[in-house]
């Protein structure tokens, strides 16, 4: 068996760019339609739908903003429009808006639970609920599937970024209830935690000297790739996963084994 996902259909929130651009050229590749969503990202979308389908894919791009209600159930409506159904969605959509705790606005405080953890509810209530609507199509074991794109945050603690390390760990215990809950309808929900991979929410991160100080905290040494996260939520979406259900799969090279503990014997 391999990871295919031929026939199926998959929504990818924050299509447009790093990790969900990714994600969304692989899934194509592996035999999926795909709604590319994006939020600013018009062109970046439309350009990843064009590459999907002078490769012989199927895309649309649909802007969205996740934290919306109105306009995920408007995204999920022009999916089952273009393409008839939905069988994977993956809430990828995700923002940083660092500050210490002291100066963090509540601005910042909201627009980032807004997008990292609402988003990702919404993304994945609408989900359930076409699941249920749809039922059996068939191309695959389970009724639907779930992927949300989490971070090693959800358990390493991450001074000055309160907003975001609280986002991610939400994320976390809202994919386990959520996948405890709908595991009887054969509905999967599985979560992907990267450490740090090269895309624009990381870039002074992940270059220069930086990228030197990072390495110490990646036991792999070596900064991730956004397809090392696209071949995880491939296998997470696929029916080579279909006995896994609320699980986190780290995608870190190694980041939460403790890399302060290497030569500390
Ligand atoms: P990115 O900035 O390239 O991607 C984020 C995407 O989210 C963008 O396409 C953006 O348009 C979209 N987005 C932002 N607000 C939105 C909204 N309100 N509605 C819809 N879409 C919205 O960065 P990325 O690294 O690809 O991040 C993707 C996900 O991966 C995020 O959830 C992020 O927290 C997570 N993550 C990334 C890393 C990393 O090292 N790159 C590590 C851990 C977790």
């Amino acid at each position: 068996m391999q990871c295919r996902l031929d026939g199926q259909v998959a929504v990818v929130t924050g299509g447009s760019s790093g990790l969900g651009r990714g994600i969304a050229l692989l899934f194509a590749e592996a035999g999926a339609s795909v709604v590319v969503n994006y939020h600013s990202g018009a062109e970046a979308a439309a350009e990843v739908v064009r590459q999907i389908e002078a490769a012989g894919g199927r895309a649309i791009a649909v802007g969205a903003d996740v934290s919306q209600q109105a306009e995920v159930d408007a995204m999920f409506g022009r999916a089952i429009e273009a393409f008839g159904g939905v069988d994977v969605v993956v809430a990828n959509s995700g923002i940083q808006k660092d500050a210490a705790v002291a100066d963090m606005t509540l601005d910042q405080w909201r627009q980032v639970i807004d997008t990292n953890l609402t988003g990702q509810f919404l993304c994945a209530q609408a989900a359930v609920r076409q699941f249920r609507r749809q039922g059996e199509r068939g191309a695959s074991r389970a009724l639907g599937k779930i992927v949300h794109m989490s971070s090693v945050h959800e358990v390493i603690p991450w001074a000055g970024h309160v907003n975001y390390a609280a986002s991610k760990g939400g994320v976390m215990m809202l994919m386990k209830t959520l996948a405890q809950e709908v595991a009887p309808e054969r509905i999967r929900v599985n979560s992907i935690a990267p450490g740090a991979i090269r895309t624009n929410i990381n870039k002074a991160a992940t270059e220069g000297a930086a990228a030197e100080q990072l390495l110490k905290l990646i036991p792999y040494k070596r900064i991730g790739a956004a397809e090392d996260v696209a071949r995880a939520a491939l296998f997470l979406a696929s029916d080579m996963a279909d006995y896994i259900t609320g699980a986190t799969l780290f995608v870190d090279g190694g980041m939460t084994l403790y890399p302060g503990f290497e030569d500390n014997g």
